[in-house]
């Protein structure tokens, strides 16, 4: 089995300078699981399947995006009451999200349960979600390969210790600068790097850095890699789990310890896709993307980069 996702499904409600959208589906666990079966799709041939929860208001229209990209939806609940829903705001130069409210319902009362035939996938992320359910996850799940986690600063706010705790737990980490600087209560982005993987015992500790690329600490080695330079941003969210989705999809292609050229290799596909996300509001820009539209700009970049 290839990648098991828990995380958010959920609808959101965005405004940009770009424009607004309403009840757009979204959720960590939505941008990261179609980001990975685009890949699977077109790279790798493994599977995804989903973990989460929504409410008895999710649009059987909603269920087919998820489906038809090749989700296995086994994981995935309908429970009484009302789908989580996200309210953000982007200004400026969009670097960040502020958001305009979080109703957790569906999620408040969840309790994970991993399908038995999902039980051994090649990786298990843990998308952006209460690191306590990020921890039941991994409790009834034995990855071949390795695990990885996403977070927000929500999380780091209102349940840090079960977030150190969780962090613990996984093989890497994913978080953004803002958040690692939170973290580690240092400036300094490379000493927060580095303080935070010690207090995580993690190998591989990856810091996005929105349009200034991501920074990695691999087994002490740091990688920088930049963003895709785009004039085009319309809605930056979920580029930040289709990053990650797309990074557990090319590492559950792997075998054996993760070395640094394949999380280098990794790490440039991810930005690359992640790219598409921005360009329209909510999945439309990822769903709409096809295999050679993606190469093309995969070829483009790595030329940028010199390889
Ligand atoms: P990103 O822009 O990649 O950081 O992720 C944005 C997505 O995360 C949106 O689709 C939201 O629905 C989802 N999201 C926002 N807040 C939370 C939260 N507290 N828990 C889980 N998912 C969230």
């Amino acid at each position: 089995m290839g990648v098991l996702i828990v995380g958010s499904i959920a609808y959101d409600s965005v405004a940009s300078p770009a424009g607004t959208v309403e009840r757009a589906l979204g959720g960590s666990a939505t941008y990261g699981g179609l980001s990975c079966r685009f890949l699977q799709r077109h790279l790798t041939g493994h599977e995804t399947g989903l973990v989460g929860v929504v409410g008895k208001d999710f649009a059987e229209q909603d269920r087919q995006i998820l489906a038809s990209a090749g989700l296995d939806l086994e994981g995935l609940e309908t429970a009484d009451g009302e789908t989580f829903r996200w309210e953000g705001a982007y200004h400026g130069t969009m670097a960040e999200a502020e958001t305009k409210a979080t109703h957790l319902n569906v999620f408040e009362h969840f309790q994970p349960a991993v399908p038995a035939s999902w039980q051994q996938p090649n990786v298990v992320f843990c998308a952006n979600l209460h690191p306590s359910l990020q921890q039941q996850v991994l409790d009834q799940t034995r990855a071949g390969r390795l695990t990885m986690l996403d977070s927000m600063n929500l999380w780091i706010t209102i349940a840090k210790p079960a977030l150190i705790e969780v962090m613990r737990a996984v093989d890497l980490i994913i978080i953004n600068d803002g958040e690692a600087r939170m973290l580690s209560e240092d400036e300094n982005l490379v000493r927060a790097m580095h303080a935070l993987a010690r207090e995580t015992d993690t190998n591989t500790l990856i810091v996005k850095r929105g349009e200034h690329g991501v920074l990695a600490l691999h087994e002490g080695t740091l990688l920088a890699l930049p963003a895709v330079p785009t004039a085009h941003v319309v809605d930056p969210t979920g580029c930040g789990d289709t990053f990650a989705g797309a990074l557990a999809a090319h590492l559950a292609s792997g075998t054996g310890p993760l070395s640094t050229d394949e999380l280098r290799t990794g790490l440039m596909t991810a930005t690359v896709l992640a790219s598409f996300t921005l360009e329209a509001f909510g999945t439309t820009a990822l769903r709409e993307l096809d295999g050679p539209s993606f190469e093309q700009r995969l070829e483009a970049y790595r030329s940028m980069l010199g390889h």
